[in-house]
C-alpha cells in the first residue's frame, strides 16, 4: 500500500495549530513522524503530504491534497489534535465516503483501546477530504486542551495505533474492501467526467460515454449534482474515479 501522511499544520506562518497545554503542531509531528516510520517499517511506501511553505491556509492545504493526488496514494491519513473548551475530551474521525468511513472506523477502534473517550466517525467535508481522488480520513487524534487527553497521550502509542487500524485489516497489495457493495443504476445515457479540480477544461475524448444499464461499484457518494464513483477496474478510462452526472441515476446498496 501506498500511503499519504499529511501531519496536520506545521507550515508556519499562515497554517499553524490550535494552542492548548500543548501545540498542536508539535503533538501532529510527532505522531505523524513516528506513524511514518512505522509504515515504512511494515513494508508500506509512504509519501509525506506536509508542505514545508505556503502562502495562505488554503495554499498549504491544496499542496497536501495535489501531493497526494499526484502520488496516486491508496490512502489519505490527515492528523490533527482537537481544542474546545478543555473539558471537551476524546477522539474523533471524519471520513466522506464509505470506504473512507470503514478505514476511520478501523483507526478509530485501535485508538479507543488506549482510552480516550469515542466521539464517533463524522461526516464533515473539510478540504483536504473532499479534494483527495482516494479513501481518506482526518483524525483528531484527542483535544490538545484538554488535560485528561494531554495526560493519556502518548505520541509513539497513537502513531502505533493509528497504524494498527490503517493496516491491521487491509489485504496486501490493493484498497481495504468496503464492508457493502454498491450498484449504481444508470436508466439513460450520460457521460463521466474524470474527477480533476480542471475537469471543465478537459478535452471531449476524456470524457467517457456510458450505457444505461447497472455498474457495481466499490464505492460511491454523493456531492451537490453528480456521484462521484470509484469504479472496480479502468475499463472506465484510465483514472479510476469519475463523476457521473446524478440524473437518471440511483444507487443500490448490496449486502
Ligand atoms: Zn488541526
Amino acid at each position: 500500500m501506498k500511503f499519504g501522511i499529511d501531519i496536520g499544520h506545521n507550515c508556519p506562518p499562515h497554517d499553524t495549530g490550535a494552542t492548548g497545554i500543548k501545540q498542536e503542531d508539535t503533538l501532529t509531528k510527532a505522531v505523524g513522524t513516528q506513524l511514518i516510520q512505522k509504515l515504512k517499517a511494515a513494508g508500506h511506501t509512504v509519501i509525506d503530504c506536509t508542505p514545508t511553505t505556503a502562502s495562505s491556509v488554503n495554499d498549504s492545504l491544496r499542496q497536501r491534497t495535489n501531493k497526494a493526488n499526484t502520488n496516486n496514494v491508496n490512502v489519505f491519513v490527515s492528523i490533527h489534535f482537537n481544542k474546545f473548551n478543555a473539558i471537551a475530551s476524546g477522539t474523533e474521525i471524519f471520513a466522506i465516503s464509505n470506504v473512507s468511513k470503514g478505514i476511520a472506523q478501523s483507526v478509530l477502534k485501535e485508538i479507543l483501546k488506549l482510552g480516550f473517550k469515542n466521539r464517533g466517525v463524522k461526516n464533515t467535508g473539510f478540504f483536504v477530504l473532499k479534494n483527495t481522488q482516494m479513501p481518506a480520513i482526518l483524525i483528531e487524534c484527542c483535544f490538545c486542551d484538554a488535560k485528561v487527553d494531554m495526560d493519556r497521550f502518548d505520541a509513539e502509542k497513537m502513531a502505533e495505533a493509528i497504524k494498527d487500524g490503517l493496516i491491521g485489516q487491509s489485504d496486501e497489495d490493493d484498497l481495504p474492501k468496503p464492508d457493502k457493495s454498491y450498484i449504481l443504476q444508470i436508466t439513460k445515457a450520460t457521460v463521466l467526467k474524470p474527477s480533476t479540480d480542471q475537469a471543465s477544461e478537459l478535452a471531449q475524448e476524456s470524457l467517457v460515454d456510458i450505457e444505461p444499464g447497472n455498474y457495481p461499484v466499490l464505492d460511491v457518494r454523493f456531492e451537490e449534482n453528480h456521484y462521484w464513483v470509484k469504479w472496480p477496474d479502468k475499463s472506465k478510462g484510465n483514472r479510476n474515479q469519475h463523476f457521473v452526472f446524478a440524473g437518471h441515476s440511483k444507487v443500490i446498496e448490496k449486502d
